[in-house]
């Protein structure tokens, strides 16, 4: 089945073609993070306006690069949240118009089944995966706005094992950046900083690891780390080192409690998403931990990590291959709790 995929929740238009027989045919991603720079933040009117304008020509586009006809579309999946209400719209109306022209189903995703199903999409062309993971395992979700740890029974069967208390594992970083005067948005640029610091200069708090428990709190850290840098010299090399501090906490933060859940589930698989999953040391981390028990840990590459309409095109897929589909309303839903999705098969 050939599906097109659209994501449009926040920030990024993504739009991909993904054959179940072939797997990922193409996509491409816009970002608007040039348009928001100087508010410093997501303006959600400029970001639904922005979707209005890049949505069709990026549908175009990814086609012409997966050499397949409009015509040859067999489903459309669209990000329906959670998200930004304006922004998901803009999605959803433009896939449920197309799905409508073309008489083929359409499926409204959920932008976090989308992430953590990521890791499971085969990219056409690319050798086979070593055995793409399958259920049960235990995936951590770490992007801008979530931090979780889910036990995947099945595919569309979600136990929620713990999850961030105050703010997300992407937003600590981007936080954390911005108060060390690093332009917006500044997690990826954070962590490439921390590749030139040296580790144990700074050593901020492990949060919530010394009590039992797969929940998670990264506010603190900031705080830690602003009072770092303004006692600091604030030289560059100072400034390297603080962030190498802060991304190690995060990093063994994160490994701790995976680790914990997977003991917890008795599961030998870890699957990690969201844009966070995109950190080297964090792959590195979790990819030792894992072998160490005898188990492994599965990762999208780290161009689907961030946001991307790939992961919406392949958890569409399944479920439109599984016959789920809904009526030709354009309903999304800003807030959505992923544990109450329908299980697939
Ligand atoms: P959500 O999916 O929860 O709605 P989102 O879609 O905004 O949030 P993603 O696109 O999955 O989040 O990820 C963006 C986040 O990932 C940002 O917070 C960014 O700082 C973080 N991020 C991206 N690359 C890295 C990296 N290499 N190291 C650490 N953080 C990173
Ligand atoms: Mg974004
Ligand atoms: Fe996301």
């Amino acid at each position: 089945m050939i599906v097109l995929g659209i994501e449009s929740s926040c920030d990024e238009t993504g739009v991909a073609v993904y054959d179940t027989a072939r797997g990922l045919r193409a996509h491409a991603v816009y970002s608007q993070v040039a348009l928001h720079a100087e508010y410093g933040g997501v303006v959600p009117e400029l970001a639904s306006r922005d979707h209005v304008r890049k949505l069709l020509p990026l549908v175009r586009q990814t086609l012409d690069e997966a050499g397949i006809a409009l015509r040859e579309v067999e489903g459309v999946a669209y990000t329906a949240g959670p998200g930004l209400v304006g922004a998901l719209l803009v999605g959803a109306g433009v896939a449920r118009a197309l799905a409508w022209a073309l008489e083929v189903p359409a499926i409204g995703v959920h932008h976090m089944e989308g992430h953590l199903l990521a890791p499971l999409m085969r990219i056409d062309g690319e050798a086979a995966m070593a055995a793409p993971p399958a259920p049960p395992f235990v995936a951590l979700l770490v992007s801008g706005g979530h931090t979780q740890l889910v036990h995947v029974e099945a595919i569309g069967r979600y136990r929620l094992l713990g999850e961030t208390l105050d703010d997300a594992a992407g937003e600590a970083f981007d936080k954390t950046a911005k108060l060390m005067g690093l332009p917006y948005p500044g997690g990826p640029e954070l962590a490439r900083l921390a590749g030139e610091g040296r580790p144990e200069r700074f050593r901020f708090a492990r949060p919530m690891t010394d009590r039992p428990g797969l929940d998670f709190s990264f506010s603190g850290l900031k705080t830690q780390v602003l009072l770092a840098w303004q006692r600091s010299d604030g030289s560059a090399a100072t400034r390297a080192d603080i962030a190498r501090g802060f991304e190690d906490a995060v990093v063994e933060t994160l490994a701790i409690k995976c680790l914990r859940a997977v003991e917890a589930t008795d599961v030998d698989t870890l699957v990690v998403a969201g844009g966070v999953g995109a950190n080297l040391r964090l792959r590195a981390a979790l990819d030792a931990a894992m072998r160490a028990r005898g188990g492994r840990v599965c990762f999208p590459p780290p161009a689907l990590c961030t946001d991307n309409g790939a992961m919406i095109a392949f958890a569409g897929a399944l479920r439109l291959e599984a016959g789920q589909h809904a009526d030709a309303a354009v309903q999304v839903r800003p807030r959505w709790d992923m544990t109450a999705l329908p299980a697939v098969a």
